[in-house]
């Protein structure tokens, strides 16, 4: 079955008609990147997958259920599905170790100690046990995005959206963040991205999107988009920035 169907998916801001007729359908277990110019509405998608935004017209289907009539277990919806965002939005006045804690004690109503056991689990996945206790304006962009990344995790996701998670950090920190979220792919986590990344595109990406203009141009494996992409718009899309 589809973990997630998104069927004829329109968005508009008044007037502003930011997607159209999207159509996409993501498997458990698929990695799924998303690729496109600027305004092209690619945030837009992900925030109305994840209900930050609600959709104009058609359906979301995760798991079969359509998310835009879900009312009041949109909450519930919400815990499955994990965000990571260009800015880490952490809890400045929270440590790394606090922020990954703080949504299972919160919402999930976890023990404290349990919680922090996990959270502890997790920094050391993304390889920041040693940060447990430094507060977030003290970590580099790329630890605090991999701290993003663990509080996440913390609320144990069926399905990641991650919009741009490497593009507000210097050149040399974006290895690591890559790092981790293949090793995410690799166990298994269902994952939609949005990176201009091409490289993490060609090696974790199970299929590529394209979209422009608030549609999908084009869609396939890495290899066929990146090598033999067939619409006009992918290929001078993918001329510039390669
Ligand atoms: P991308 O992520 O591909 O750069 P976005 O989804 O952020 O594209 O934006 C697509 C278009 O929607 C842009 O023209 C943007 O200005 C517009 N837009 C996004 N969010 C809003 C909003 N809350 N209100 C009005 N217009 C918006
Ligand atoms: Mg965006």
């Amino acid at each position: 079955m589809e973990m997630l169907e998104i069927k004829k998916l329109s968005k508009c801001f008044d007037d502003l008609e930011v997607l159209r007729d999207v159509n996409i359908t993501v498997k458990k277990g698929e990695v799924v990147v998303i690729i496109g110019p600027s305004g092209s509405g690619k945030s837009t998608l992900l925030r109305c997958v994840n209900l930050l935004e609600q959709p104009t017209g058609g359906e979301i289907l995760y798991m079969g259920e359509d998310i835009t009539k879900l009312g009041k277990r949109v909450t519930g919806y919400r815990k499955h599905v994990g965000m990571v965002f260009q800015r880490f939005n952490l809890f400045p006045l929270k440590t790394a170790l606090e922020n990954v804690m703080y949504a299972p004690i919160k919402l999930n109503k976890i023990p404290s100690k349990e919680a922090r056991e996990k959270a502890e689990e997790l920094l050391q996945k993304v390889g920041l046990e040693s940060k447990a206790n430094t507060y977030p304006l003290a970590l580099s962009g790329g630890q605090q995005q991999r701290v993003a990344i663990a509080r996440a995790l913390a609320m144990d996701p069926e399905m990641l959206l991650f919009d741009e998670p490497t593009s507000a950090l210097d050149p040399e920190l974006v290895g690591d963040v890559l790092e981790v979220m293949k090793k995410l792919a690799k166990e298994g986590m269902t994952m939609i991205v949005v990176t201009h990344e091409m490289g993490f595109a060609k090696d974790v990406a199970d299929r590529v999107i394209f979209m422009d203009g608030g549609y999908v141009i084009e869609e396939g494996a890495p290899a066929d988009i990146f090598s033999q992409p067939k619409n006009e718009r992918t290929k001078s899309f993918l001329a510039r920035v390669l």
